[in-house]
């Protein structure tokens, strides 16, 4: 019988991860990247034998494919893809595909915010209950690798839309929504319900047994929810049988919840309560020990460039939040930090309306740093607010100006609202240069 052709596009992480586990499952494999693939994974490639070429995709090696994986980055309309699909072949995600070489339980996160965190806390929780268990998705390592190479009993993955926009028939046990915000509308049509219908598609395919948890305060979630039951419900069911088979258990929460639970967590602000109550009903779905999970809460050591706690100088409170590169997460970190504030706003605007944050920036702000390649924007949105404001265009130049606004009990704020590649190579390189500029920075009582 002719091997199944499975052409992969995109030559990182989860292309390499997933070209592996195709081989070693009998497919012919192939791996076409339009730009250049990093040497450890063209090092890999090789060292399988699969098959692979950069800088550009010959079709007559792309469109004989059965099924196609796309790396989530690649957009639908780029020209190569508009062609699969005018093919009619599948396009598929490394996450579809590698799930069918797993029977292990799979707790899948998604969300506009919060994703990461709480991925990243349910993945420490699991730990610390001794569970064998994998981080993946768009963090930790390929899925489709550590299937091949270490498989585990339970992994725990982060879904970003786009991963879940070429997902059919996989299946969470344990689906987790935290919020639906607009985000990344351009690769949308500019349509907000379908982005919305996007990240509801983490709940397709699951059973009653599996667990529906979701943040019950979000606008859109509960409707959608509710909107997919009928759409699914028979013409007439039997009383006997309210929860027609495919609906999984639905496990809302609350803001109040954790107060109520008792529940502490290390890390500081009410959306990180949420985060934490999130996973929370994760690993108590598990049949995880309260104990452990409540213990776990506290031990959390958070994630780098979120509301990460940097030094205290002279008496200010250095926090980098380089991660928050909307507005909606720059207001939550606003309502978690303490005034009076020095928040450093600014980068590569994606169309934000600055407006939600004038009530709180007036009222906790002490002054305002703009940080980027053009400022103009910034100026125009928050000059009005009467703050003291400094123009700055490199990080020193930045955390040299908060230096001078912060004074003794105040907390500096990075959570730009932009995102970084006018100055930056990236957020982490934003954030870690944050840290080196606070780090030099001298300590007048030591
Ligand atoms: P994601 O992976 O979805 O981008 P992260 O956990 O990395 O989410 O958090 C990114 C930023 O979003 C954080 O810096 C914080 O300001 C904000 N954030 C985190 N959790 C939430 C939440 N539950 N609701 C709203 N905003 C959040």
């Amino acid at each position: 019988m002719d091997k199944k052709r499975l052409v992969i596009l995109g030559g990182g992480e989860s292309g390499v991860g997933t070209a592996l586990l195709a081989q070693a499952k009998g497919y012919d494999v192939f791996v076409s990247d339009f730009g250049i693939i990093k040497d450890p994974y063209k090092t890999m490639l090789q060292s399988h034998d699969i098959a692979f070429e950069d800088g550009g995709h010959t079709e007559q090696l792309i469109l004989n494919a059965d099924e196609v994986m796309k790396s989530p980055g690649i957009p639908d309309d780029a020209p190569i893809v508009s062609k699969i699909i005018a093919e009619r072949i599948p396009i598929i995600s490394e996450i579809e595909f590698a799930a069918r070489f797993t029977n292990a339980k799979m707790v899948c996160i998604t969300g506009s915010n919060g994703k990461t965190t709480t991925t990243s806390l349910i993945f420490h929780i699991l730990q610390q209950a001794k569970l064998n268990v994998g981080l993946a998705g768009n963090i930790g390592r390929s899925l489709a690798l550590q299937i091949l190479e270490a498989p585990k009993d339970y992994y725990v993955i982060e879904l970003s839309s786009f991963q879940l926009d070429n997902m059919y028939d996989f299946r969470a046990d344990i689906a987790v929504l935290m919020n639906i915000t607009p985000d990344h509308l351009d690769r949308y049509n500019f349509e907000m319900q379908r982005y919305v219908d996007s990240k509801m598609r983490i709940m397709q395919n699951q059973r009653p047994s599996d667990s529906f948890i979701f943040w019950a305060q979000d606008e859109h979630i509960a409707s959608e929810i509710e909107k997919r039951r009928r759409h699914t419900a028979p013409a007439t069911t039997p009383s006997s049988q309210p929860e027609r088979e495919g609906h999984p258990t639905l496990q809302p929460f609350y803001d109040k919840d954790f107060a109520q639970l008792g529940l502490s967590f290390s890390q500081i602000g009410v959306h990180n309560q949420r985060n934490a109550l999130a996973a929370y009903l994760a690993a108590k779905s598990l049949g995880i020990d309260e104990q452990i999970i409540r213990q776990s809460l506290i031990s959390f050591p958070g994630v780098e460039h979120r509301l990460e706690r940097v030094a205290v100088r002279n008496g200010v409170t250095y926090i980098n939040d380089s991660k928050a590169t909307n507005v909606d997460a720059c207001y939550v970190a606003m309502q978690a930090v303490e005034a009076p504030v020095v928040l450093i706003v600014g980068g590569k605007d994606k169309g934000n309306d600055y407006s939600v944050l004038h009530d709180i920036v007036s009222r906790k702000c002490r002054a305002l740093v703009y940080l980027g390649a053009d400022n103009s924007k910034l100026h125009h949105a928050f000059d009005h607010l009467g703050l003291p404001v400094a123009d700055t265009h490199s990080m020193a130049d930045c955390v040299k100006a908060c230096h001078t606004f912060a004074h003794k009990g105040d907390t500096v704020l990075l959570s730009p609202c932009c995102a970084s590649f006018d100055l930056f190579h990236n957020m982490e390189d934003r954030g870690e240069q944050f840290k080196q500029q606070v780090e030099k920075l001298e300590d007048d009582n030591t």
